[in-house]
């Protein structure tokens, strides 16, 4: 079963201290929600977490069914399982939607045991099909020219098809409008599974209306500050997050 742990973790970006000392456990079949002010740090432990270069962790402990995932160089991380759908997802000419999400998928499987491109066109058209997407964006460069929610949609398609164990949605609620919202939702709990956890990261309630939360956790000032149910994300949707400052004393 997927276990996926974070202790201690601090990051710094260019000299200057961002993540504080991140502790959470995952377990598979949860979700969990991050959420917090702008600037907290959110996107800088996704990207920490992935093995991003502009962030260099200082200090603690971050591991995967028992691996030390600090140890692995990015590309082993999406290997062992890790998925992060960013907040800014990049324009990557010349290289296809298709071929991008072909090789993604090939390299977390044993040499030889590649999946067909039969099976991954026929795949691809389905889960496209499921997500509302033009299918010749398939054979676009990628991310090139798309709108902000097509970008979001093509980043769950992303997550459909390589199905990894540790998915990381960064904000991936921002820009859409609720029927793509809504399909973005269904994509992430028809993933839903006893082996795959989930961390959504989000400024907002709103996509944790369609994909409850077991968990909820606050953010502030690189640090997880509280933590509860999906009572928590409905309390700070209602009144911000100001109580939360001045139950824990914490100044700006
Ligand atoms: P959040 O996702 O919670 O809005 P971020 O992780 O994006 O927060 O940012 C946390 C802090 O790190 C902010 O103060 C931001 O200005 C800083 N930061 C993030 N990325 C960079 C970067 N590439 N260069 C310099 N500072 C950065
Ligand atoms: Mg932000
Ligand atoms: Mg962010």
């Amino acid at each position: 079963a997927t276990h996926f742990t974070i202790e201690g973790l601090k990051a710094e970006i260019e000299g200057k201290e961002i993540l504080k000392g991140i502790n959470l456990e995952m377990k598979g079949g949860e979700i969990h929600a991050i959420m917090g002010p702008n600037g907290t740090g959110k996107s800088t432990l996704a990207s920490a977490l992935m093995g991003h270069p502009k962030y260099e962790v200082t200090e603690g402990n971050v591991t995967l069914n028992g691996e030390d995932v600090l140890e692995m160089a990015v590309d082993e991380r999406a290997r062992a399982g890790l998925f992060l759908a960013m907040q800014y997802p990049s324009e990557i000419t010349g290289v296809t939607n298709s071929d991008f999400m072909r090789s993604a998928i090939n390299a977390r499987r044993e040499e030889g045991q590649e999946i067909s491109l039969i099976r991954f066109i026929r795949q691809m058209e389905t889960k496209m099909k499921e997500l509302d997407m033009n299918p010749e964006f398939a054979h676009r460069y990628l991310n090139e020219g798309f709108s902000g929610g097509e970008k979001k949609r093509n980043e769950i398609l992303q997550m459909m098809m390589i199905e990894p164990s540790i998915v990381i949605l960064d904000e991936i609620d921002s820009g859409l409008d609720i029927d793509a919202l809504k399909i973005v939702a269904n994509g992430v709990n028809a993933m839903r599974s006893e082996d795959r956890g989930f961390l959504i990261i989000t400024h907002y309630q709103r996509l944790l209306n369609y994909v409850k939360p077991d968990f909820v956790h606050v953010m502030m000032q690189g640090r997880i500050v509280k933590s509860g149910g999906p009572e928590l994300a409905e309390r700070l949707e209602a009144e911000g997050y100001d109580w939360v400052k001045e139950e824990l004393g914490i100044e700006d």
